[in-house]
């Protein structure tokens, strides 16, 4: 099979990561591509299967031999990244990467792929109900919270450049769509 690269995008509270989880289960033929990162773990996250964490020296060394296909500073001091050799890692098993990403990111590797890349972004149905999910995470601190809303509003605005977008209001519909996207797209040769 040509290479392929599914790229999601989503604001943090949309529902995302049990998405994710469900396409992967579903489409054996899609592999998770482990971005690098230089926040720290939060509790239950492993590295080399949640992210790659790297401290910002090993990162900035990483920026400098090009190893990444795109990096961003996400949140104020926070670098993130898709590594070149994570891509190639999946690609060689004969799978297809799964990128779970912010949209500046997507962009950049659609730019970068734009014959192979499909991207789907992921809403909440509403900004409230995003801040009602987030707050039920309970992973954030208040300012946290906030500046994940205002990334998010921001982010909502870049969804009309995305092939698809998908409104997560009950999960199980929302899953099945997703898997519909993903195998219409791996199908198409
Ligand atoms: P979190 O800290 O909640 O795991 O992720 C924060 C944000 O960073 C999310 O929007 C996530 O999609 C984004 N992100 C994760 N990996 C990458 C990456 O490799 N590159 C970029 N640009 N963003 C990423």
């Amino acid at each position: 099979m040509a290479n392929k690269i599914i790229i999601i995008t989503a604001p943090s509270g949309s529902g995302k990561t049990t998405l994710v989880k469900r396409l992967l289960t579903a489409c054996p033929n899609l592999s998770f591509s482990i971005s690098a990162c230089t926040r720290s773990p939060r509790s239950g996250e492993i590295n080399a299967k949640d992210y790659y964490f790297f401290d910002e020296q090993k990162f900035r060394q990483l920026i400098d031999e090009d190893a990444f296909v795109e990096w961003e500073m996400v949140y104020p001091g926070k670098y993130y990244g898709t590594l070149r050799s994570e891509l190639q890692r999946i690609w060689d098993s004969g799978k297809t990467p799964l990128v779970d990403i912010d949209v500046q990111g997507a962009l950049a590797i659609r730019d970068r792929y734009p014959s192979i890349a499909f991207t789907i972004f992921i809403e909440a149905p509403s900004l409230e109900e995003l801040r009602r999910r987030l707050v039920h995470r309970g992973t954030e601190t208040e300012f946290s919270l906030n500046e994940r809303i205002s990334k998010a509003e921001q982010e909502l605005t870049f969804a009309p450049q995305f092939d698809r977008i998908l409104i997560n209001e009950h999960l199980n519909i929302a899953t099945g769509e997703l898997i519909t996207m993903a195998e219409q797209f791996l199908a198409v040769e």
